[in-house]
């Protein structure tokens, strides 16, 4: 196959995980820095570009867009789709992944586990959204946050009201979210390749901490994930439309709860700890599957 990655750093892991496998299994690969490229378009005719380099012949995209670019990234692969190239992101599941209310959305809709989370632009009664999700302790969500920032537990009535009021003041966008206590300050990531789990570990935040993001001193471990994780992870990459997804979830008393399905994974954490070859998973599912979709390789 001609594989083309969509990445603006080369040197990541995960990028250079995926050029090796698919160089492993006989492919050719390249790497295109999407917010280099460009599309131009006339009747019946759609074209990517970068600079005076037309791109053609490829079979199949691994889009891994930043989510500082996600409407940029989206239109460069929405034209790849358009020339019926396969995608292991199409630009609607990429758009609905990054976007935490719209996904929330999505999987409340599917019947997906979730935490209960409310949204709300400037109630006029802060009381009653407190109530909506069980009262204090909360979780209060800055929709543009990532990395584990922007998430505040609000362990009181009080704190939870001046902490709301204050981001309503500053004009932020905000979920209001159950807490799920019992999760204890871990999480799980599964990464689930063309609907089934491939690999899964464990995040637990550091003493003190209920946040497990690695970036917030968290550390990795092996898990076993039960039948309802599995189905649950699987169910939620299915409902954005991701074949390729991270999914982060709450083991809860009531059991899986989804927090966020990341639709460009990164595979250092996950393979250092589970020792998975998941970018050999992912270029072996898209040697499956590239060439199955009505009009494929219509791009030779
Ligand atoms: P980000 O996208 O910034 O990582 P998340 O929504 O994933 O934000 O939250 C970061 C971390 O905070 C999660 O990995 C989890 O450990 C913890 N967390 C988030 N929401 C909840 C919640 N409702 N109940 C308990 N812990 C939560
Ligand atoms: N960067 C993410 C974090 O801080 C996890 C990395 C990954 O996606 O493997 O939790």
């Amino acid at each position: 196959m001609n594989l083309v990655i969509l990445s603006a750093n080369k040197n990541l892991y995960s990028t250079k995980r995926l050029v090796e496998a698919a160089e492993a299994r006989g492919h050719t690969v390249s790497i295109i820095n999407h917010t280099r490229t460009y599309v131009v378009m006339e009747s019946g005719n759609l074209d990517i570009y970068y600079g005076d380099h037309v791109i053609s012949d490829v079979d199949a995209i691994i889009p891994r867009i930043g989510a500082s670019v996600t409407y940029y990234g989206s239109a460069m692969i929405r034209q790849f789709e358009m020339r019926q190239v396969f995608t292991t992101v199409s630009s609607l599941a990429l758009v609905r992944s990054r976007d935490k209310l719209r996904a929330t959305q999505i999987l409340a809709r599917h019947g997906v586990g979730i935490p209960k989370t409310a949204f709300a632009k400037q109630p006029n009664d802060v009381d009653s959204l407190i109530k909506q999700v069980g009262g204090t302790p909360l979780i209060v969500k800055l929709l543009e946050g990532t990395q584990g920032l922007g998430v505040v537990l609000a362990e009181t009535r009080k704190a939870a009201k001046s902490v709301i009021e204050a981001f309503y003041g500053l004009n932020a966008n905000i979920l209001v979210q159950e807490f799920i206590e019992e999760a204890g300050g871990a999480d799980i990531r599964a990464v689930v390749v063309g609907g089934k789990v491939v690999a899964a570990y464990k995040r637990q935040g550091k003493e003190g901490e209920f946040r497990s993001n690695i970036h917030r001193g968290g550390s990795g471990a092996k898990v076993r994930l039960t039948k309802a994780e599995k189905d649950m992870a699987v169910k939620a990459a299915r409902a954005l439309g991701l074949h390729v997804a991270g999914v982060d979830m709450l083991q809860s008393k009531r059991g899986p709860l989804i927090l966020e399905v990341n639709s460009s994974p990164g595979l250092k954490g996950i393979e250092s700890t589970t020792g998975v070859d998941v970018a050999s998973i992912i270029i072996e599912y898209i040697e499956k599957n590239y060439n199955k979709s009505p009009g494929a390789k219509k791009d030779k």
